[in-house]
């Protein structure tokens, strides 16, 4: 199934598609080649305080742009008015609402897609070539029409953390100790109490701000040049579409603050030598936390396994490939009771893995 062309527009000079062309970054016309640049200013910070008083500009996302919602699947998606797709890109339902609502307001910035969809479909079949575990239903179907570039938004978050905390930390020590007349070597913990200040400046902590591409694929398609993300102009979606953020920004420096925490855990175990950590109180303020609501280039490809639909994707600036390849059933079974022979030598763990890519 392919999607129809979103996000259109057409050239004054010859009446061709325009498109954003991630490799040139420009908007480009396919028939005559004509281009224009677009503007490249860098994504502005937000106040966290301000925002969550509500007294940001709410410049909303209005006449521009049309919502579209998948009933199958639950997917939000942004495109240009007019232009609008009839179907899915993570499920491939055409079971579509077009809601009123639900736009919110219209990102800060944009990482612009650097690498082509021909380049994504290359990235991800080399991948299936080399994962003698893969579906050859999978591989022999598999096309580049099956993929889509798609913004999801996030939240990017900076803050400075000042406060104090308190812990127990342990160090593991070994004795010889005599149980029951015989003597034995026992590992042994010392705990000791320690607390201290903590002082340290967190940049550019990344927390999903739709629903469609989890937390866990974010992490794994990291890293992105977040440092270059520039302001958002509507002209980058020409070609895409985008996901609509669904989570409060408040929600999302909360998700924020327990990354943060759990940093600040591994500082203190760094700082104090230690390789146990208990009972630990952080106790510190947040100031001048800013953040950007940034849309992410990723490239979703979605195909059907066993009537269900999956999802692969692909980091749109750098051309990683995250998700779990479709199976073949034979090799499956295979796997599985070769892997029960061997797991004494842990090699089933690494039968799984080598079915995963990443
Ligand atoms: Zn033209
Ligand atoms: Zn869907």
């Amino acid at each position: 199934m392919s999607f129809v062309e979103t996000n259109q527009e057409r050239c004054q000079n010859c009446g061709g598609v325009k498109e954003f062309d991630a490799v040139v970054s420009a908007i480009v016309c396919r028939n005559c080649g004509g281009r224009r640049a677009v503007e490249r200013k860098a994504a502005k910070r937000q106040s966290l305080e301000v925002a969550i008083r509500g007294q940001a500009q709410d410049k909303k996302w209005t006449s521009e742009v049309e919502v579209m919602r998948c009933n199958s699947c639950g997917a939000t998606e942004i495109f240009r008015k007019g232009n609008i797709s009839d179907v899915c890109p993570f499920c491939h339902s055409v079971h579509i609402d077009r809601p009123d609502e639900g736009k919110g307001n219209p990102p800060g910035g944009i990482i612009p897609f650097k690498i082509s969809r021909e380049q994504a479909f290359e990235a991800i079949d080399k991948k299936v070539k080399s994962n003698k575990w893969a579906s050859r239903a999978f591989k022999d179907t598999f096309r580049v029409d099956t993929i889509k570039g798609l913004y999801t938004p996030v939240y990017c978050f900076d803050s400075k953390v000042e406060g104090g905390y308190s812990a127990r930390v342990g160090e593991t020590f070994q004795v010889r100790k005599n149980i029951n007349g015989q003597w034995h070597t026992v590992n042994e913990v010392r705990w000791r109490t320690v607390n201290g200040r903590v002082n340290q400046v967190f940049e550019d902590i990344l927390i999903e701000a739709g629903n469609k591409v989890s937390t866990y694929t974010l992490r794994e398609l990291e890293p992105y040049n977040v440092k270059g993300a520039l302001a958002f102009d509507i002209s980058f979606l020409k070609g895409f579409s985008a996901s609509c953020a669904t989570k409060e920004i408040q929600q999302g420096f909360n998700q924020a603050k327990a990354v943060m925490d759990g940093r600040i855990r591994e500082l203190i175990k760094r700082l104090n030598n230690a390789a146990l950590i208990q009972d630990i109180q952080i106790n510190v303020r947040h100031n001048n936390t800013q953040f950007k609501y940034l849309l992410m280039p990723i490239y979703v490809a979605t195909f059907n396994h066993k009537g269900k639909a999956q999802n692969l994707f692909v980091n749109g600036e750098s051309g990683k490939v995250v998700g779990r390849l479709p199976k073949g059933s034979k090799k499956v079974a295979g796997a599985i009771i070769g892997g029960a022979l061997l797991a004494a030598a842990g090699v089933l763990i690494y039968l799984f893995a080598s079915g995963i890519l990443g």
